[in-house]
């Protein structure tokens, strides 16, 4: 997953999670992508791209303003994840790591890890995000 700083045509800013830059600009020509304040949807990336969880944000209005926007598009984000993922189990932070090295097939992965496997995966550089939703027997 990749965690894009937006901007819009009124230089609102906000963010938006994709699975590739090539899913960006994807949505992006389907015109899927709208600003959250104007519904403006000339929407530009920022050249900062930010991989995984972005940085808790320090001004609290503009946190609002993101929540507030946020429980629709995280459902249809999680869908997202389920429909567009390899579930690899287990096998998440060794998979991870090949998928970082190069030494496997890059590709979005979804799996279990532990908070310690995560940390130590987020030190290497490698961006996991972990998913707001509890493991379910469904996700196939
Ligand atoms: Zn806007």
């Amino acid at each position: 997953m990749i965690v894009f700083e937006l901007i819009c045509a009124d230089r609102h800013r906000f963010e938006g999670w994709f699975a590739s830059a090539e899913d960006f600009e994807g949505q992006k020509t389907r015109g899927m992508l709208s600003c959250p304040v104007c519904s403006d949807s000339k929407i530009e990336k920022l050249l900062t791209a930010k991989l995984g969880r972005p940085e808790p944000e320090p001004q609290a209005s503009t946190q609002t303003q993101a929540q507030a926007a946020r429980p629709r598009s995280l459902h249809e984000m999680i869908d997202y994840i389920l429909l567009n993922t390899e579930d690899v189990g287990k096998e998440f932070p060794s998979e991870a790591r090949r998928i970082h090295r190069k030494q496997a097939r890059e590709r979005s992965i979804r799996g279990i890890a532990t908070g310690e496997e995560t940390r130590d995966l987020l030190e290497e550089g490698i961006a996991v995000m972990p998913l707001p939703v509890p493991p379910r027997e469904d996700w196939h």
